[in-house]
């Protein structure tokens, strides 16, 4: 078995499906995960903000925007008129959904049965396309039977591998799945979903629980490249990655992968191939337990950071102190991202600030407490084991006009963390992709 997932811009567009059959072939059974189509979430996100703020005429005249541009995409990919009528009876009943929940203030369930509507439309359509317009085998199956989370809001590995097989059992013939990503249940059984870009989470996901020999990640670029494309120009994708290495910047914020999306992949050793849908032959990125030797390999930055420091003479080195500070986050269960100590103080960030305000407050019976906003994290992955002496030198030497509000080295092999104020961020990138990664290396010249 193999997964391949394709993305929002792989699916994006009538033209865009009709060039995914010739992808997807092969002689081993697959599983497709799609996206929903480029813009179809974020038209969906806007839907829900509006209803939010109780702009139900704009709520329901931008769900009629989205259900025409729907009418159109069916038209063109499906222009067999009986095709076409049946996959719109679809469309229609999920728009319907939406329209219904316009009318009543929005709660939470509401907003989440909204935002599942462009993956089921998107494999909908596809899968019409497949199936009844080019005749080949195919099988839908609904995400929501067997992509679960459990009460911690995590996926429910267990449940997904038991329901994934229960689902594909009547099928023991079938070369092709087609499913959406992003979407799930929760523990209660009502709609969710796994996070914005969460197909990629799904894709692994899936991976891990069919236990499959490959999961191929299709997108809009040829693989995962040394620095963030949209920031730096002259990046270059990386050919091979290690589990750990990929892990650490798709967390740090390298937009190709969903933060998480590696980890069951890891887990059970299952490569993961990153694709350019556009540019096919091209090789990609392909992540898996070897890595190579380079020193640094790749940067990425992850905004919206919240650092926090405790300042506190009397207590800090006592045995203990560091146990109760983690305390009051496990108790907001919000999760720290990077922390360094000195002999009178911790600093520490932290990316969700839901409860900064109650986190504060405890903190402060610890000692002083300071916060600073807008935080970018700048993480730099490669083989750093302390033998490829020199990198630290590099990055230093490339970062010298930047202020650097936190460094954090030694915690992995494979990892040097800065923080630093996002206004900066756009130029350190620029900065390390001159000191480190020019003139590129004799592999990627
Ligand atoms: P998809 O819709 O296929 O999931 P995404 O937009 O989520 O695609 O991810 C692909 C985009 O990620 C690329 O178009 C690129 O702009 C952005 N990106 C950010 N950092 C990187 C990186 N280090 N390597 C490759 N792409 C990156
Ligand atoms: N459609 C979802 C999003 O835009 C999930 C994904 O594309 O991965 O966030
Ligand atoms: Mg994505």
């Amino acid at each position: 078995m193999k997964v391949l997932k394709f993305g929002g811009t792989s699916v994006g567009s009538a033209e865009r499906m009709r060039a995914l059959p010739a992808l997807i072939q092969g002689p081993e059974p697959r599983i497709v995960v799609l996206s929903a189509m480029s813009g179809t979430t974020n038209a969906l996100v806007n839907i829900t903000k509006l209803l939010y703020e109780g702009d139900t005429t704009a709520a329901t005249y931008q769900t009629e925007i989205l259900r025409q541009h729907y009418l159109i995409v069916a038209r063109e990919l499906l222009p067999e008129a009986d095709v076409a009528a049946e996959a719109i009876g679809h469309l229609d009943a999920s728009f319907k959904t939406i329209f219904n929940l316009t009318r009543h203030p929005l709660s939470a369930s509401g907003e989440r049965l909204i935002l599942a509507q462009g993956e089921l439309l998107s494999t909908l359509l596809f899968h019409r396309y497949y199936t009844a317009l080019l005749g080949q085998p195919a099988v839908l199956l609904p995400a929501l039977d067997f992509m679960r989370l459990d009460k911690d809001e995590e996926p429910d590995e267990a449940y997904i591998a038991e329901h994934l097989a229960v689902v594909l059992a009547p099928h023991a013939e079938q070369p092709l799945f087609i499913t959406q990503g992003y979407i799930c249940r929760n523990a209660n059984g009502d709609i969710d979903n796994l996070k914005r870009g969460g197909s990629d989470y799904s894709a692994s996901l899936i991976g891990a629980a069919a236990q499959a020999e490959e999961i191929q990640i299709w997108t809009d670029i040829d693989g995962l490249h040394n620095n963030d494309p949209r920031v730096v120009d002259d990046t270059y994708p990386i050919r091979e990655l290690s589990f750990d290495e990929a892990a650490e910047l798709a967390y740090f914020g390298a937009k190709i992968l969903h933060p998480s999306s590696i980890l069951p992949a890891s887990k059970y050793g299952i490569p993961v191939r990153l694709l350019n849908t556009m540019q096919p032959e091209a090789p990609g990125t392909l992540i898996s337990a070897k890595t190579g030797d380079e020193a640094i390999k790749a940067v990425a930055a992850k905004d919206g950071l919240v650092a926090i420091k405790i300042k506190s003479s009397r207590m800090l080195l006592a045995h203990g102190f560091l146990r109760s500070v983690f305390e009051v986050f496990e108790r907001y269960r919000t999760p720290i991202d990077m922390i360094t100590t000195s002999e009178v103080a911790v600093s520490l960030t932290i990316d969700d600030a839901t409860h900064l305000a109650e986190i504060l407050e405890d903190l402060r019976g610890f000692g002083a407490v300071e916060v600073d906003q807008d935080q970018t994290i700048v993480c730099l992955v490669g083989n750093l084991i302390q033998e490829n002496n020199g990198s630290a030198r590099l990055v230093f030497n490339a970062l010298k006009d930047i202020p650097l509000r936190m460094i954090s080295y030694g915690g992995s092999p494979n990892n040097i963390s800065l923080l630093i104020h996002s206004s900066y961020k756009v130029r350190a990138l620029q900065a390390l992709n001159e000191g480190l990664f020019q003139p590129r290396p004799v592999a990627n010249a």
